[in-house]
């Protein structure tokens, strides 16, 4: 297995043959009471991008830097195909993995010319062999007329690409970037997040990009693995993941919500909001009933709910209303499209869209 990737990698020119990266029951800690993992079944496709979204201290950074060999799991097996690269009896070298990491931080090396930065990582090749892989994969990123110029000269955005260049020039089969797009300003981030997608696809690696933001993870991944403290929530394509998250807390990481506790009744759960479909649940469950804050249709004259307009915050394409609601004590949230709530009265109706409201069954804290 490990000969036919090699080959495959030589007689190809610019294009990585994909592999699938498993990651199988992996536990780790730090120590024995700063458990980081907890038990990750996961498979990278060939060829996919796989988003790892989860908030800071989820486990991400660590995940990755196992796949990569820098870090050893406590229990559970890495695979690449199905070739063990990590296991209990199994540790492959990071350099013999054909696995590419870009951190979270890609300082380039300010003394180093961008070509010898990129060069890098080939340090098994001849010095002509180096500079022409080197170049090529400048030329993947669309900086090979800057091979000879230093690191400075280049924007924040360029520099990423430099590093994603680095990382592919070794041609791997598998790329993991680590926040790669964080040090990015928000108005650089849209179009180097495009051109990173696009030269994945060129390349054809399978590709796991770590991300804490939901809608990075929804532009990047052609699926997503959400993790929260250590364990897998759910992973999926975007679209599942918002619409069918398995938890209350897979739902808030994916949209804003306001949150209704509830009992189930008949199929049925009772909110200030009206009567939503709890189908499933048996009768009592205490239940989350979760409304995204996009579930409103406002009107000013009829409705499901009345409410009183407490604030209105513009927001350019929608804008974010504060309502009072009989029989909710602290303020609902919900974003409307700039128009329609055209004047200033402040009593209005309010109708919830069923299909942005989700009901779990109330977890015990920290379950
Ligand atoms: P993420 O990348 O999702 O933010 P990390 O994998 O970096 O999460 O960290 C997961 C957990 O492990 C965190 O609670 C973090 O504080 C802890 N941790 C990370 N690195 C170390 C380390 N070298 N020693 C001890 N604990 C660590
Ligand atoms: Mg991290």
């Amino acid at each position: 297995m490990q000969g036919d990737i090699h080959t495959a990698q030589r007689v190809t020119a610019g294009v990585t043959f994909a592999a699938r990266l498993s990651f199988e029951d992996i536990q780790h800690r730090f120590s024995p009471d700063a458990v980081t993992l907890r038990g990750i079944t996961l498979s990278a496709e060939p060829g996919e991008v796989l988003c790892l979204l989860g908030p800071s201290g989820s486990g991400k950074t660590t995940l990755l830097r196992i796949a990569a060999g820098i870090e050893t799991q406590t229990s559970g097996r890495v695979l690449l195909n199905e070739r063990e690269i990590a296991g209990p009896s199994v540790f492959v070298p990071p350099e013999k993995r054909s696995i590419g990491l870009v951190f979270q931080d890609f300082a380039l090396f300010p003394h180093l010319s961008i070509l010898d930065n990129v060069r890098f990582g080939l340090t098994a090749m001849s010095k002509p062999e180096g500079r022409k892989e080197a170049l090529i994969a400048l030329e993947r990123v669309g900086l090979a007329q800057y091979a000879n110029a230093y690191p400075h000269i280049l924007s924040g955005g360029e520099q990423q690409r430099v590093a994603l260049a680095r990382a592919m020039a070794p041609r791997p089969a598998v790329l993991l970037m680590d926040e790669p797009f964080s040090g990015l300003d928000s108005r650089l981030k849209d179009s180097v997040r495009a051109e990173t997608l696009a030269i994945l696809r060129q390349s054809r690696a399978t590709a796991i990009v770590v991300t804490h933001d939901a809608e990075e993870a929804m532009r990047l991944g052609d699926r997503i693995a959400l993790l929260n403290d250590g364990k897998l929530v759910q992973a999926g394509p975007a679209e599942q993941l918002y619409e069918r998250p398995a938890t209350l807390f897979a739902a808030g990481f994916f949209s804003e919500l306001n949150l209704f506790r509830a009992r189930a009744s008949g199929g049925y759960a009772d909110t200030p909001l009206g009567r939503f479909d709890a189908a499933g649940f048996a009768d009592g469950a205490r239940l989350d009933v979760a409304v995204r804050l996009s579930a409103f249709d406002v009107s000013e004259t009829e409705g499901a709910t009345e409410a009183r307009v407490l604030s209105r915050r513009f927001l350019g394409v929608v804008e974010l209303l504060e309502l009072a609601i009989p029989g909710v004590e602290e303020p609902v949230r919900a974003r409307v499209r700039i128009g329609e709530l055209p004047s200033r009265k402040r009593d209005i109706w309010v109708t919830v869209r069923p299909r942005d409201v989700l009901v779990f069954e109330t977890q015990a804290e920290n379950a």
